[in-house]
């Protein structure tokens, strides 16, 4: 059975991506589920679709813990351990990686044992969710390293998936993937089948005994991390709003009330945004009726203050 992993950011395609592999999967005659995880994340949030396709019925159920291939459409997801890239990746999983850095460069990075593949990145939008066509490049890659799409599968999996789209888009997608199909051809089938699971070494959980105690002691008090206000989801943001205070009119009730994360913070009549927690969604920009927010990416800000400069 092959097990694929794709990790991305909400906006990027990856739902669309293990649809498309999915579905060439299944015109080869293969067994598949395709099955995109997320919650109410929005876009920029790390999220992850996963496939499994078989010769015979596929019993296994759940999420993939020990991937034959992964994909990562979007390489700063590497250094946000809350996006789960490396998990259960072992010296027989594949790593494909788009970017614009080498194989070199993460294997020395990482220091994994894996083999990872560069799919060379295409373009530089400077917010990485705008990336066009990525899900369709990513399903495409996938497909060359198992050998067993042909592009003529590929091609039709993207046009069925796709095919609500205007033909531009779709024509657009198709050359996309062919292209990411054909940049893969040297590495067709490195990632290789593994085999069926056996509940037999299946190990049970741990029992653990709770205590019943009286409501008024057993409350909790929360002070670990997971907690909404511990996870510092400002992690997940690529594209940062910024307030021009010069432009701002002081119409704190337009922003604070529409952020849905309720991350902009009213100091002494003035709309402050708390980056910790602000996921980018960027709704703040679109409904601030001076055009006091802006969207300024995550790298120019983080930007060394040297390079900034020059
Ligand atoms: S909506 Fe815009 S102008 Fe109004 S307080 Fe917020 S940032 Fe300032
Ligand atoms: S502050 Fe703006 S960008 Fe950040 S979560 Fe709120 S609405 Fe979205």
């Amino acid at each position: 059975m092959y097990r694929i992993r794709f990790h991305g950011r909400g906006g990027q395609g990856m739902k669309t991506a293990s649809r498309i592999l999915g579905t060439a999967f299944f015109l080869q005659g293969y067994e598949v589920q395709d099955a995109p995880r997320y919650g109410a994340e929005r876009r920029g949030a790390p999220i992850f679709a996963y496939v499994r396709a078989a010769p015979n019925p596929i019993n296994e159920r759940g999420i993939i813990q020990h991937p034959d291939l992964v994909i990562v459409a979007d390489d700063s997801l590497m250094g946000i351990p809350a996006a789960g890239v490396l998990q259960g990746v072992d010296r027989d999983t594949v790593l494909l990686c788009n970017t614009h850095e080498d194989e070199l460069t993460w294997q020395q990075r990482l220091n994994i044992k894996s083999d990872i593949i560069v799919l060379p990145q295409t373009e530089d939008t400077g917010d990485p969710v705008e990336l066009p066509y990525v899900g369709s490049r990513c399903a495409a890659a996938a497909a060359a390293l198992t050998g067993v799409i042909p592009c003529a599968a590929l091609t039709s999996a993207v046009q069925e998936e796709l095919g609500d789209l205007s033909d531009d888009v779709v024509r657009k997608n198709i050359a996309t993937a062919l292209s990411a199909f054909d940049a893969m051809q040297s590495y067709s089938g490195i990632v290789k089948e593994s085999g069926m699971i056996s509940a037999s070494v299946y190990t049970k959980p741990d029992w653990i005994e709770m205590p019943f105690e009286d409501a008024s002691i057993s409350a909790p008090a929360i002070h670990a991390s997971s907690t909404s206000v511990e996870v510092h989801t400002g992690l997940w943001r690529t594209t940062r709003p910024v307030i021009d205070y010069k432009k701002c009119r002081g119409c704190w009730w337009v922003c604070s009330t529409l952020c849905p994360d309720g991350d902009i913070e009213v100091v002494q009549d003035k709309p402050v945004i708390d980056y910790d927690h602000c996921k980018g969604c960027l709704i703040c920009v679109g409904v601030c009726p001076s055009h006091a927010i802006t969207a300024v990416p995550e790298h120019v800000v983080q930007q060394p203050a040297t390079e900034s400069k020059s």
